[in-house]
């Protein structure tokens, strides 16, 4: 099959005017000029998309499908734990037919707007056989063990044997407040065993680095109530704390201290968040350098009030940054084309094309596929979607602009 637009925008280099995507199966086989694709495979059946520009697909590298039908449940509150107690009250309300439910309106949102990836923790893994996604889906098993960190393996286990039916498919501790240091290691094990990915909450909220570095705050005080050990609060970052990072007293600088931290190294975590980072965290992290992927949700950040997100000093220390929606309990839509605006309205010196690469190229990367997900070149996936192209404007400012729903799409080769 051949699809020709005005425009086609591969991710690699300027759009091409006049362009076309050749498909089989759910690959794309060839890109260029039409009438040189048309040359190439002659023959072939021709989708004209018209006044459209083609481009990849996007990815939303961290959602929470679950709860969909939270939407506009949850005012923004005083506190991040308060949020959680409010959160976990509409919980209590919902049953696995509901979540069924929510996940699969879900999928179905996130289609309408362009996405054709995503990055989906749920905290229902026993419930992915009930849905059909309609995208690509990498589902992650999101893990607390605040309440019972003595069967930390035991839960980790269970959703591997729920996961396994999934095409792709990972772990989700999910924040080192919620998540034993065993748990962490339980699923960094995992992970290394089946080759699969690992995402976590980290450094999200205020009350998070003051409960880890000042053993105070209301998260502090909700996590002692419901009775988790409190005995790594008090001397370190949420970072260090997810680093594995051993405080000592050495006047040494951190970067030639301890050796723990090789803890989180190497197994390509997805960190989501990283709103709250202290000075001596950003000397780590020069340690760490692109060891990690970063999600930033900007539209559930300004519904929190976090702290502002360092995106230029992170993605300076070479950190691959993507975007994500989170869950519509922070959020008003799974639109990605709204996310990219709002990121850049807090960071107005990036471009559009910028922006459109952290929904597409760095997702691909996060979930460890830059070589088949996130563009569109020969051998990449058949993900594309395309929209209206006036020409009047220069075409990353028009994707940047766009605002409706998604009318012609394709995922895994299927239109
Ligand atoms: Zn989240």
């Amino acid at each position: 099959m051949i699809i020709r637009a005005r425009a086609v925008v591969t991710m690699d280099g300027p759009p091409i005017e006049n362009g076309a995507v050749a498909v089989s199966g759910n690959r794309i086989i060839d890109v260029g000029k039409f009438p040189e694709i048309s040359a190439r495979h002659s023959g072939q059946q021709l989708v004209d998309l018209g006044e459209q520009v083609m481009l990849p697909g996007l990815i939303n590298g961290h959602c929470h499908l679950d709860y969909t039908c939270l939407r506009s449940k949850i005012q923004p509150q005083n506190s991040f734990a308060d949020w959680i107690r409010s959160i976990n009250a509409e919980k209590a309300r919902l049953s696995a037919q509901d979540y069924v439910a929510s996940i699969t309106e879900g999928f179905t949102e996130a289609k309408k707007f362009g996405t054709t990836t995503i990055a989906n923790l749920t905290a229902f893994p026993e419930l992915i056989l009930q849905v059909d996604p309609p995208l690509r889906t990498w589902w992650f098993a999101e893990l607390i063990d605040v309440r019972s960190p003595e069967r930390a393996n035991e839960l980790v286990d269970h959703a591997v044997e729920s996961l396994k039916p999934a095409a792709n498919w990972g772990l989700a501790p999910h924040a080192p407040f919620t998540a034993s240091e065993n748990l962490y290691r339980r699923c960094e094990e995992v992970a290394r065993r089946d080759n699969v990915l690992l995402t976590t909450h980290l450094a999200e909220s205020r009350q998070e680095m003051s409960m880890f570095r000042d053993s105070a705050g209301p998260l502090y005080d909700f996590m002692k109530e419901i009775g988790r050990d409190m005995n790594d609060c008090g001397d370190q970052t949420p970072l260090d704390r997810f680093l594995g990072t051993v405080r000592d007293s050495s006047t040494a600088p951190r970067s030639a201290r301890n050796d723990k931290r090789a803890v989180r190294n190497d197994a390509g975590w997805i960190v989501a968040h990283l709103n709250e980072l202290a000075a001596s965290d950003f000397e780590l992290l020069e340690t760490f350098s692109g060891k990690f992927h970063v999600v930033h949700s900007p539209r559930s950040h300004d519904y929190f009030a976090h702290s502002a997100f360092a995106f230029e000093r992170l993605r300076d220390l070479g950190f691959n940054i993507c975007l994500g929606t989170d869950s519509l309990a922070s959020n008003e839509n799974l639109n990605l084309f709204a996310e990219m605006r709002a990121f850049r309205r807090g960071e107005p010196a990036v471009s559009p094309k910028e922006a459109l690469e952290m929904v597409t190229v760095n997702g691909g990367r996060a979930l460890g596929r830059p070589q088949i997900l996130g563009r569109i070149r020969a051998n990449y996936f058949a993900d594309l979607i395309a929209i209206p192209c006036s020409g009047i404007t220069d075409v990353f400012e028009e994707i940047g602009a766009f605002d409706r729903p998604v009318d012609w799409m394709m995922v895994n080769g299927r239109m």
